[in-house]
């Protein structure tokens, strides 16, 4: 952290969470001359969605959640979303591992694990949905090795707390594959911001909350600072701003005032998790295994049973139980749903209310079950857990997008997405799936949509390509260099390759 302020850096990174850090890192890798300059509210990096119990670890590569694979009304799978997804994930890893070459981070299992990703489903019509998807995704070279089982002794050997103790009379049925990972983003994120710190013309600041974002006579952005620990103003002009801030982006999206931002609003979600760090349990579960998401629950609602791996200590995680809070950050205002109301985007905002009732009353649901419940929850994934096993451990906020929809006046989306001002000089992130583990198809996105000049008249894309080697290749198509990339990263990152 830094008291010293180049007040006219060349970037400005708004927020310490895994998207900033991974901008940053690419473009001090691509141009390390740049300056940049980061400002977050918190004590320190991944405070907010990136801290690792703040979120589920997954790697999400698409393995193992249903919601990426709906059913067409004919009844096959369609895994086009699941593919796309799959891929972006081949970034990070990408990312990672030429950072972990260059010593950058020093030790890969301070934030990744193997850990199998497992679908399990009950139910004679869910078990046929399963197999359909399973042989869909199989014949893919994407999902390579992905395995199928409705026989109960083969699952119990993948995911033995989840067959203890179930009757013998209900179809059951699960996929496994070994590749998986957990991530622990938030000891990630730090490894970022201390390579970003070890480079010069970088400065991270903490307890330094943006206030105001405007644009200036010249184009550059103004930004409006306050530093927390003593109430001072601060002010810098930047000619990049990205405004990485998680759940409190909108409402910077809209002091910037940039155009392309009407009619954005955001719905938040929280969500609590069930925890368990008992060894004797913990050491008999190795995988995440996730179920099918109940009618009316929104996608990122998926409950499923996680192997965790944070600070070298193995845990459970069970959930998320989903509620509401009018809250866009853990640690933000209750008002922050209503400050982000304004005339442009009130239609989009009832049009959501009106069309999501079952969300609504899924949520109100969630928030009124007792603790009997939850556990009642638990236990159709794990019979025998124990109450005294399990504390409660409370989540990060996500905030879904709400945009403006001419046929229905608003759409809520559950994805990410970028909003740039026309000249491409500041760029928001909102909303939060599939996260933390597409930051570098994210952070590729931004390079491409706001410095499209220097990828392509520079230096920039040759380093670009050593970073990411697929880079500019589907992996989707080129089935020899995906079993390389994977190949390549699974050896860099000590994960399990098939
Ligand atoms: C319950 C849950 C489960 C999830 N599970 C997964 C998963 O399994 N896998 C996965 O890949 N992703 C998952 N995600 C999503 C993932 O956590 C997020 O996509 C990711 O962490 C977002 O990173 P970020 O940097 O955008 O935001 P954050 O990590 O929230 O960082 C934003 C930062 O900006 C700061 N900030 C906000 N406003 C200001 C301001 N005005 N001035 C200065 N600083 C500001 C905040 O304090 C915060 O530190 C999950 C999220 C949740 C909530």
């Amino acid at each position: 952290m830094s008291d010293q302020f180049n007040t006219e850096p060349d970037v400005v990174l708004i927020g310490a969470g895994i998207m900033s850090a991974t901008l940053g890192v690419f473009l001090k890798e691509l141009e390390p001359s740049l300056s940049i300059e980061m400002f977050e509210t918190l004590e320190g990096a991944a405070c907010e969605s990136s801290q690792a119990w703040n979120n589920a670890g997954t790697g999400h590569a698409a393995n193992c959640e249903m919601n990426y694979t709906p059913a067409r009304s004919d009844g096959s799978i369609d895994i086009s979303k699941a593919l796309e997804v799959n891929v972006e994930f081949d970034l990070s890893r990408q990312l990672w591992s030429y950072l972990v070459k260059k010593g950058a981070i020093k030790d890969p299992q301070s934030f990744i694990h193997a850990v199998p990703h497992m679908s399990f489903v009950r139910g004679a019509e869910n078990v046929s949905f399963l197999k359909k998807r399973f042989d869909a995704m199989a014949a893919h070279h994407c999902y390579h090795g992905m395995e199928y089982s409705d026989d109960k002794r083969r699952i119990y050997d993948w995911a033995p707390l989840v067959m203890e103790q179930r009757g013998d009379d209900e179809p059951v049925a699960a996929t496994r594959i070994i590749t998986g990972t957990d991530v622990d983003y938030g000891a990630l994120t730090n490894h970022l911001v201390d390579h970003l710190n070890a480079s010069s013309s970088f400065s991270v600041h903490y307890q330094h909350r943006v206030t105001g974002l405007s644009r200036e006579g010249n184009g550059r952005w103004r930004i409006e600072i306050e530093d927390l620990a003593n109430g001072v103003q601060r002010l810098v002009t930047s000619k990049f701003v990205f405004i990485g801030a998680g759940g409190g982006a909108l409402l910077l999206l809209q002091k910037s005032g940039i155009p392309e931002g009407k009619g954005y609003g955001g719905f938040p979600v929280s969500g609590i998790w069930l925890r368990c760090d008992n060894p004797d349990v913990n050491k008999r579960h190795h995988a995440k295994v996730y179920g099918k998401a109940a009618v009316g629950s929104p996608p990122m609602s998926v409950p499923h049973l996680d192997t965790r791996v944070i600070g070298g200590q193995h845990s459970l995680l069970f959930g998320p139980y989903a509620g509401f809070s009018s809250k866009f950050l853990k640690h933000g205002s209750l008002l922050d749903l209503f400050e982000s109301a304004e005339t442009s985007n009130i239609v989009p905002l009832l049009s959501v209310a009106r069309d999501n009732l079952d969300l609504t009353e899924y949520l109100i649901g969630q928030l009124l079950q007792s603790s009997k419940h939850r556990f009642a929850t638990l236990q159709e994934y794990y019979p025998a857990a124990q109450t005294e096993d399990w504390t409660l451990q409370i989540a990060g906020q996500r905030v879904q997008i709400i945009k403006p929809d001419h046929e229905r006046g608003g759409l809520l989306e559950f994805g990410t997405e970028l909003i740039g001002a026309a000249d491409q000089s500041l760029v928001a992130l909102l909303g939060a799936s599939p996260g933390a583990s597409t930051a570098a198809f994210i952070g590729v996105r931004v390079l491409e949509k706001c410095f499209s000049h220097e990828l392509s008249a520079s230096a920039w894309l040759p380093k670009l390509q050593e970073i990411i080697p697929s880079y500019g290749i589907s992996l989707l198509e080129d089935v020899d260099l995906c079993r390389r990339v994977r190949a390549d990263t699974a050896a860099v990152l000590n994960l399990q390759n098939i």
